[in-house]
């Protein structure tokens, strides 16, 4: 049985507060949910101002980071808790232009993961993906694979958490260059394996959505549609086009 279809769109850093404000209320004008559960995720500073235009809709928050710890001397962090009062109800975990400029490491990824799941009822969206470098390698399923063991090892999932993985080849974030659909098929096929072993049979089949990314856009989404374990997208480039971001979830 397919699980609830997901689009999340990823903000990044390209918008001000006032234009995170100002693409919020297109959204709400123009993003038709239906059947798909929908997500922005916004800078930090803008989530409560992007959380109270997106109120009036059926459309969630995110964040694009969080922080391990509950509360303490970590200046410039942001607790899961914290993330929760702004009114966040998924939060982007180990996003691989963090994992690059902020060199968040396989440990950190599992901090904030663990943190996110003990302390509150946050969704985490958790991004894997393997480089150019590592494709042509032939090394892509051994770097997902080892990904996966490394965020979610140890990792007991309680009843009603949910979890999101995020397949996005590096290579294919913000290139224009998509994966192939049956390669998708393929890697989430893996993903699917990894995390039956590592969260149970159940957990896996009932908790966790499996979702691609990169350089997804309303010309290629039909490709994506009809493949069973995609389970939705997360959408850079195309998400800051309300028209065009709407137009993807229309399609689904
Ligand atoms: C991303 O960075 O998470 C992403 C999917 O970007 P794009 O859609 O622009 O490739």
């Amino acid at each position: 049985m397919s699980k609830q279809k997901i689009v999340i769109a990823n903000w990044k850093m390209r918008l001000g507060l006032a234009e995170s404000v100002a693409l919020a209320r297109q959204y709400a004008a123009e993003v038709k949910t239906g059947a798909v559960e929908v997500v922005a995720c916004a800078s930090e500073v803008a989530l409560t101002a992007v959380g109270e235009v997106l109120k009036g809709s059926a459309i969630k928050l995110g964040a694009q980071n969080v922080f391990w710890e509950e509360k303490g001397e970590y200046t410039g962090e942001v607790a899961p808790q914290t993330l929760l009062e702004a009114g966040c109800a998924y939060v982007i975990i180990g996003h691989s232009e963090r994992r690059q400029h902020l060199l968040e490491n396989y440990q950190m990824v599992h901090q904030k993961l663990k943190a996110v799941l003990d302390h509150t009822t946050l969704v985490p969206i958790v991004c894997v993906g393997e480089t150019l470098r590592e494709k042509e390698a032939a090394k892509t399923d051994y770097v997902i694979a080892d990904q996966l063991q490394q965020a979610f090892g140890g990792i007991v999932l309680v009843a009603n958490q949910q979890i999101v993985v995020a397949y996005e080849p590096i290579w294919a974030i913000g290139t224009g260059n998509a994966i192939k659909p049956d390669d998708v098929n393929t890697m989430h096929e893996i993903i699917g394996a990894s995390l039956v072993d590592l969260l149970g049979v159940d957990a896996a089949k009932k908790q966790a959505r499996v979702i691609y990314g990169g350089s997804v856009s309303s010309n290629n989404v039909d490709s994506f549609r009809a493949i069973d374990n995609v389970d939705g997208f997360l959408v850079g480039g195309a998400s800051m086009n309300a028209e065009e971001f709407a137009k993807i979830i229309s399609s689904l």
